[in-house]
C-alpha cells in the first residue's frame, strides 16, 4: 500500500471516509443502476481531502 501525504500540511496520518446514498456517484448516461460509493482520503491534521475514488469503478465503464 502506498504511503498517502498531505500535499497542504506533509502530515501522513490520513484517515478514510466514504459518500454513500444521496452523495453517491452515479454513472452518466446509465438508467437502472445504483452508482457507486466514493472513498474519500482526509488528512487528519488539517482536513484537506486528498484523494476521492469511486468503490466500484467496473460500473463507469462505457459499454
Ligand atoms: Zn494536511
Amino acid at each position: 500500500m502506498q504511503e498517502l501525504r498531505c500535499t497542504v500540511c506533509g502530515s501522513n496520518k490520513i484517515g478514510k471516509g466514504k459518500l454513500e446514498g444521496y452523495a453517491a456517484l452515479i454513472p452518466m448516461g446509465k438508467i437502472f443502476t445504483t452508482g457507486s460509493a466514493v472513498i474519500v482520503d482526509v488528512c487528519t491534521e488539517c482536513g484537506t481531502i486528498i484523494r476521492m475514488k469511486v468503490e466500484k469503478p467496473e460500473k463507469f465503464k462505457i459499454q
